[in-house]
């Protein structure tokens, strides 16, 4: 299988010290979006949430934040929260600890968070003990898959609304390769989880 869409139970009992999804009793749903910002697609997005409301985390690209700073301005601006996701989204399993650390430090030269998502979820465990005494390293409880060129934007909006729950996190991507899909899915699932009653929040 490539990948599930809702991270098993066991997974997130296996490594307690990231953050998979958030304990609560509120109907509310925690959207993120990765790689960005970008040119083309990060206003869309800061559209679509302002239309419910919504607030969202971006974990950011360090060379495209330097690239587009007046759409990460727009981000911080609108009163969304933003990750780091490295300088260079930098696979954890091909690099050492100390050039993985270089990227992740480069990219906090560009901007400052708490929060860090590791691009392709992928670190190693010297990596993940490092960065989580850091940081708040978030991984994610719900895959839209608009990263999967075979599916339809409609089944990954699908997908995300059967996984949701209180307090999931759910990933996005603000990147050329998943806009056909995030165009067509964001929209359904902002209408579809705000008509059963969630709210939408940035992590803190
Ligand atoms: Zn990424």
């Amino acid at each position: 299988m490539k990948y599930l869409y809702k991270t098993p139970q066991l997974l997130k009992w296996y490594y307690p010290s990231l953050i998979w999804d958030f304990t609560t009793a509120e109907k509310c749903v925690y959207l993120t979006f990765d790689d960005g910002p970008t040119k083309e697609y990060t206003l869309w997005i800061l559209e679509e949430l302002e239309k419910y409301n919504a607030k969202a985390t971006f974990f950011c690209i360090g060379n495209n934040v330097e690239n587009y700073p007046k759409e990460f301005e727009e981000i911080i601006q609108q009163g969304h929260s933003v990750g780091n996701h490295t300088y260079n989204h930098m696979n954890g399993w091909n690099n050492s600890l100390l050039s993985y650390m270089r990227d992740v430090r480069k990219c906090e030269t560009v901007f400052n968070s708490t929060l860090f998502r590791p691009p392709h979820g992928r670190m190693s465990n010297k990596q993940r003990a490092v960065l989580s005494k850091e940081f708040k390293v978030i991984m994610w409880d719900v895959l839209s898959g608009d990263f999967d060129t075979s599916l339809s934007g409609e089944e990954c909006a699908e997908a995300v609304i059967d996984h949701t729950t209180n307090g999931s996190i759910i990933v996005f991507h603000d990147s050329k390769k998943a806009a056909e899909r995030l165009k067509n899915a964001l929209p359904i699932v902002l209408e579809t989880l705000t008509a059963q009653g969630y709210t939408f929040k940035a992590i803190e």
